[in-house]
């Protein structure tokens, strides 16, 4: 049995129309008429592949074919929410070659033991309201109402009221809870993000583990003061106190070592006036691991240093909001052995490795064994327009994938 390259390249082109940046990219984000134009065509594509959709308490589409048995459930998938001007296969790939799985179970009428799911998640990226892994930590009880109600757009739109608006009851959102009794095994395709296996010319990726991160909104407050008139030892400035916790990070994650990586992306200084002395500065802080002691350790280094910078002039302040928290993952051997098998009799090449990104993956092997597998991304490239995965590539990720998942739901 075989995926077809042509429905996959379809699927693909179709979801990048919905975008609300076209010609620059794919910016999908939760909760938006793009995002209900891409739900609705993927669940007009999983009636027809002939599984029975429903929408979880989050917002995740879930397409079902029934088993012999009731349960438990073999579930696929990935996102399909984007970063902004982000590209047509992060998360979308994986939601995609899922559909396709099921349209070729449903053309070979087969019934597997157990039943099979596939799902299509959102704000995995965080691009809307800054946390990320939305759906999948919703699957595993891990959304808080502090979140729900905390957790802000750009405009000010906090997840519950977006939820509400787009039909949604946030005060259900414990609804969206999977029990680890219900799941027998969690599979993501997703693109590599990076550039290993292209430059090694290596078809597919099989992951071990998932590194954990932990991302800050951080505020410093100063004071704004006129930058003529007030003496250089008489301010509050802010962004002085920023850019050194910048510095900082950067050390902190050289320190640490091992991979340990910590990045501050995204800054705004006000008032925001060349000739005011900076009195508030808004950042944010991602620290990156696989090791989870070395994760605690960027992260008690992080809040150490930050409040050194700004013990050190009189007048500065900071708060520190905790955005997302999610563990290092170890995902299954077991499930990892069955997909290198099934590459293996398909002739296809893979390589183990470590995910520097976070997936849902890693959320959903909280719950149930969970595997990962990549397929290469052009020039490592990966949110922006330019992303790009050959589709014969696509393909042979699909393949394996849809061996695979038949091996776990046949109890194999
Ligand atoms: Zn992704």
């Amino acid at each position: 049995m075989e995926t077809n390259v042509q429905r996959i390249k379809q699927d693909i082109e179709q979801l990048a129309q919905f975008t609300a940046t076209p010609k620059e990219g794919v910016t999908r984000f939760s909760f938006t008429p793009e995002d209900r134009a891409a739900r609705n065509y993927i669940k007009d594509e999983m009636q027809r592949a002939g599984l029975a959709v429903s929408e979880d308490a989050a917002g995740t589409v879930i397409g079902r074919r029934q088993g012999q048995v009731e349960g438990p459930t073999v579930m696929l998938g990935s996102h399909f929410d984007s970063v902004k001007h982000g590209g047509a296969f992060d998360g979308t790939a994986g939601v995609v070659v899922a559909m396709e799985i099921a349209r070729v179970l449903n053309e070979h009428n087969i019934t597997t033991h157990y039943p099979i799911e596939f799902i299509a998640m959102i704000e995995e990226e965080g691009g809307r309201f800054g946390g990320g892994l939305f759906a999948s930590r919703a699957m595993a009880g891990m959304v808080t109402e502090e979140e729900l109600i905390g957790h802000c757009d750009e405009a000010g739109v906090s997840l519950a009221q977006a939820m509400r608006e787009f039909g949604l009851d946030p005060a259900n959102i414990k609804a969206a809870q999977r029990r680890p009794e219900e799941l027998k095994a969690f599979f993501e395709l997703h693109v590599e993000q990076g550039p290993i296996l292209e430059s090694e010319g290596t078809a597919l990726g099989l992951v071990e583990a998932i590194v954990g991160l932990k991302t800050y909104q951080v505020k410093i407050t100063g004071r704004p003061d006129h930058a003529g008139t007030t003496p250089i030892h008489m301010r509050a400035d802010a962004l002085l106190a920023a850019s050194e916790v910048v510095q900082q990070v950067r050390q902190i994650a050289r320190d640490v070592g091992g991979g340990a990586v910590g990045t501050v992306g995204k800054m705004e200084v006000l008032p925001g006036a060349s000739n005011i002395v900076p009195g508030e500065v808004h950042f944010t802080v991602d620290l990156r691991s696989h090791r989870e002691s070395a994760l605690e350790e960027l992260s008690q280094r992080f809040q150490a240093a930050l409040k050194e910078a700004c013990s050190k002039e009189e007048g500065l302040s900071y708060t520190l909001t905790t955005k997302l928290d999610a563990k290092p993952a170890q995902l299954s051997d077991q499930l990892r052995n069955v997909i290198a098998e099934e590459a293996k009799a398909r002739g296809i090449s893979a390589k183990t490795m470590i995910s520097g990104a976070g997936h849902d993956t890693q959320i959903m092997a909280t719950l149930t064994d969970a595997a990962l597998i990549f397929v290469p991304s052009k020039g490592g490239r990966s949110h922006c327009p330019e992303e790009w995965t050959d589709y014969a590539d696509l393909k042979k990720g699909a393949d394996v994938l849809l061996g695979a998942v038949l091996a776990v739901a046949e109890g194999k």
